[in-house]
């Protein structure tokens, strides 16, 4: 066995959703949405399956699905990408990660990341043969600074992955940041890979700027999307890989033996997605936004007051500075064992000097089921 993997713990996602199962609670641990996702989209799956083609794909991905992806980003994020030589679909974002990072790196070349992170990076890093150089972001901004990653880059630095806006801290990169980071990957010649899951999961009239978008990244920038964030379809599985030829090359050698390609009739549904207008994309963003205003003002009414959160469906409380004197895995433990609510603790995000005082919680779900994890929750600060 492979020591690395046959060590490794389960992840904290399943973890919390077994517990959740095994209480019977309100599970706000797993980030998945409660809503089925759009009707319209699910009968184009559907509908696909039954009366379209449902052999192999060709291995970059349906030519219709690159097209629109292609649109998509011109339309939403004003970058254009060639679709047929640098746009792939891949098995979910998460296979495109761990392609980036197979096709990328050499045995011993540094590899940049920021806890929190991610849970698959450290590992799928360390099992591509790079070596990780951790920079440790912490409450209540969560901003990587100049020193910081000056610490972190070395001539060896190959890669840099980039998770904006951040699961778990619902934040965006400002931009003054990310011209940051383009600097320090331009001097030491680094490729970025940008795991931009969350890029329509913005509010307050936000707008997401990708990396590759900066003067110096297009050429030396892997972006990663993925239409489960999107679509709210988080079951789906189905990522978008967009990258010069030069890198495209060696990406679509790893995607070959990974997965080789991704169900056509997602493909042809999240083609169809990706051309709603604008209106579905705001009206997601603003259902969300509103859930997320109900749970600050419901969680500010117990005493629990979240962080500031700019994207993704994730709220954060900090334990610490409301005088809970309890670390964020007994918390969470307790929680769900005495209250019924599973969240997840921030703690599991961190690789090594853990922030240990920052639970994580869903939000995307009924107005009914957070009142009623509210309701669980109140009455702890009294
Ligand atoms: N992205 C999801 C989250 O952050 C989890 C995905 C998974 O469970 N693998 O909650």
């Amino acid at each position: 066995m492979n020591r690395l993997f046959s060590d490794l713990p389960t992840t904290i996602f399943e973890v919390m959703s077994l517990l959740a199962r095994e209480t019977g609670s309100i599970n706000l641990g797993q980030g998945f949405p409660e809503d089925p996702g759009p009707e319209d989209i699910r009968r184009k799956a559907a509908d696909a399956v039954l009366n379209g083609y449902n052999q192999y794909p060709p291995m970059m991905g349906l030519p219709d699905l690159r097209a629109a992806v292609s649109r998509h980003y011109a339309r939403w994020h004003d970058v254009t990408f060639d679709p047929d030589r640098e746009v792939m679909i891949t098995s979910g974002a998460t296979e495109a990660i761990a392609g980036a990072l197979l096709a990328l790196i050499e045995p011993g070349d540094e590899v940049v990341l920021f806890q929190p992170m991610y849970d698959a990076y450290l590992p799928l890093v360390k099992r591509a043969g790079g070596v990780p150089k951790l920079v440790r972001l912490q409450p209540p901004h969560w901003r990587f600074t100049e020193e910081m990653l000056a610490a972190a880059f070395t001539p060896k630095t190959r890669l840099v992955v980039l998770n904006n806006p951040l699961n778990p801290t619902a934040t965006m990169v400002p931009r003054e940041d990310l011209e940051l980071l383009a600097r320090f990957c331009e001097k030491f010649d680094a490729v970025a890979v940008c795991d931009e899951v969350w890029e329509h999961v913005v509010f307050d009239g936000h707008r997401h700027v990708p990396l590759i978008a900066l003067p110096g990244m297009r050429e030396r920038t892997v972006k990663i999307g993925s239409a489960g964030k999107i679509f709210a379809l988080t079951g789906w599985k189905v990522g978008f890989v967009c990258a010069a030829p030069h890198l495209m090359k060696a990406l679509s050698k790893a995607h070959q033996f990974l997965t080789f390609t991704t169900p056509p009739n997602l493909q042809t549904a999240v083609a169809y997605g990706l051309g709603k207008d604008d209106a579905f994309f705001d009206g997601m963003r603003a259902g969300l936004q509103r859930s997320r205003d109900r749970m600050v003002a419901g969680l500010t009414q117990i005493g629990l007051p979240p962080l500031p959160a700019e994207g993704t469906y994730f709220l954060n409380i900090d334990l610490q500075p409301l005088g809970l004197n309890v670390d964020d895995e007994t918390f969470c433990k307790q929680l769900v064992h005495e209250r019924g609510v599973a969240l997840i603790p921030v703690s599991a995000f961190y690789a090594e000097n853990p922030v240990t005082s920052v639970v994580r919680i869903c939000f995307a779900k009924s107005d009914a089921t957070l009142d009623a994890a509210l309701e669980r929750l109140s009455g702890l600060r009294s």
